[in-house]
């Protein structure tokens, strides 16, 4: 259903500091809101957003998010220890307050299925590199519609499974990408079975011992 990606540009374009629109609260995110643009016009891409995101009418709202994304890049607006004003949940809301929020271009000139695609890349990036954030699906990513009912991600809720398919995308490439930690480094596999080897080594020597005392206390009181 969707390619995902070996990599992304990430071009990073931060709202100015004091803006309405980056308040700067200190956030340890606990996981990835997802949204999607709502605008359909041609060039109403990633790069468009970094600009309107950074301008008067984002910061009057206000309204911020840390990433958008589109069929070929990604633009970070907001760096990830900061929260945005994305949720609709209020000012100490949640979803505000404590998850990273990513939004998906629906410029018609784009392809969606590319933009899903990259996203699902770039959520799988930071559920496995922001160490707050579990690896795990469910509890961890949602939607915006979870935070305050606004009908989005609008193209994933607006289709039959759209955001159960996603969310099994993520989880299946998060197994993809954490598979090779079941195999163990043939050193580490050494030093285990030296450990093992010790192990045994005291068990044995454990059983001598106990039974020299069990003889010990036959002898004095036989
Ligand atoms: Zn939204």
């Amino acid at each position: 259903m969707w390619q995902i990606p070996k990599d992304v540009p990430i071009f990073q374009d931060f709202i100015p500091k004091f803006s309405r629109n980056r308040p700067g609260h200190s956030m340890q995110p606990k996981g990835i809101t997802e949204h999607a643009t709502a605008n359909t016009q041609a060039g109403a891409n990633a790069k468009a957003h970094a600009r309107y995101v950074k301008g008067p009418d984002a910061a009057a709202r206000p309204a911020s998010w840390h990433f958008t994304v589109d069929d070929r890049e990604i633009w970070q607006h907001l760096p990830l220890v900061e929260n945005g004003w994305h949720a609709g949940d209020g000012y100490n809301g949640p979803g505000n307050r404590s998850t990273i929020g990513i939004e998906m271009c629906m410029n018609r000139d784009g392809n969606l299925n590319r933009t899903e695609a990259n996203t699902i890349w770039l959520t799988v990036k930071l559920m496995l590199e922001i160490p707050t954030i579990e690896t795990v699906i469910p509890g961890t990513v949602w939607q915006h519609w979870h935070w305050n009912k606004k009908n989005c991600p609008m193209t994933l809720r607006g289709r039959a499974n759209g955001w159960a398919d996603f969310t099994a995308a993520i989880a299946a490439e998060l197994r993809r990408q954490t598979a090779g930690g079941d195999t163990i480094d043939p050193n580490l596999m050494e030093r285990i079975k030296r450990l093992e080897r010790t192990v045994n080594q005291l068990r044995t020597d454990l059983d001598g011992a106990l039974k020299a005392i069990n003889n010990a206390g036959k002898a004095l009181t036989g």
